[in-house]
């Protein structure tokens, strides 16, 4: 299920009654510790990172006993998150999963609860980037090949998306941004806005604005989120603004409202 950004005030109400319903929370440490005052009751598993196979065998586990496991992920469970791996290791074990509701006989049921994602989250702090078509990318090369980034960059460059950009730094990979922007650059002005926004919605949110050609990156570390604007984007009083094209079809109302 899914924790939102991090402040429990933008958790989904469904995953709030999931995680009262739960008896086992099992989770990233730094996730867990974000719900902290909703975990009254239920037995917690926290873990580090990268023990992202041992964390969900352990939920699929505890479900088989019978236990309501509430298996938590930061943003959005289904986007880069955890619902995938829970789902895949049930397929390579041959598992039969369903809702709850469902009439099969199953191995363990199992619902996805969604929330509200870095790449909204980051959006709406920056204003409304994400008005027209926009790819999301991440630079993690610990399971995707380099290769395989750089080309969906130059492609969603080649096609004026905007575009989000993932887990775009870490201490071990400070390289893969800069080799980024140098791609965008051959496809788009250095002038294109460009905002970064770390921890949105957590304590310590940063919002910073900037373009392409400027893109701070020693701003920018594992909690950042960073939207490259396609090629109609821009900046107005602190908001950044991709025209969904409204404006240019229909005429805008008078200033002051009257029509
Ligand atoms: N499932 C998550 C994404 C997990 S991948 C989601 O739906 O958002 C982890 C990456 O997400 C981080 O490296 C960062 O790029 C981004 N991220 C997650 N939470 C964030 C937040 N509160 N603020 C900014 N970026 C965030």
């Amino acid at each position: 299920m899914s924790l939102g950004p991090g402040d429990v005030d933008y958790l989904a109400p469904k995953a709030q009654a999931a995680l009262e319903a739960a008896q086992v929370v099992v989770g990233y440490q730094t996730y867990v510790d974000f719900i902290a005052p909703l975990l009254t009751h239920q037995q917690v598993m926290a873990t580090g990172m990268k023990a992202e196979i041992k964390r969900c065998q352990a939920a699929i586990d505890l479900a088989r006993q019978g236990k309501r496991v509430a298996l938590v992920s930061g943003g959005d469970a289904g986007i880069y998150g955890m619902a995938g791996l829970v789902l895949e290791i049930c397929a390579a074990q041959g598992l039969k999963v369903g809702h709850l509701d469902s009439n099969r006989k199953m191995d363990l049921s199992l619902e996805v609860i969604p929330g509200i994602p870095a790449l909204a989250a980051g959006a709406a702090r920056l204003g409304a980037p994400l008005m027209h078509d926009f790819a999301a990318i991440s630079l993690s090369d610990l399971l995707t090949p380099w290769e395989v980034i750089q080309r969906r960059v130059e492609a969603a460059a080649q096609a004026d998306f905007v575009i989000v950009l993932y887990n775009p730094k870490s201490k071990k990979r400070d390289w893969q941004l800069k080799a980024v922007v140098e791609v965008l650059l051959c496809h788009r002005s250095p002038q294109t806005p460009v905002g970064l926004v770390s921890r949105a919605m957590r304590p310590g949110e940063e919002v910073t604005f900037s373009t392409l050609e400027e893109l701070p990156a020693q701003r920018v570390d594992m909690q950042t989120i960073i939207i490259v604007g396609n090629s109609q984007t821009f900046q107005y009083n602190g908001y950044l603004i991709t025209p969904r094209g409204y404006l240019g079809k229909y005429q805008a109302p008078d200033q002051g409202g009257a029509s």
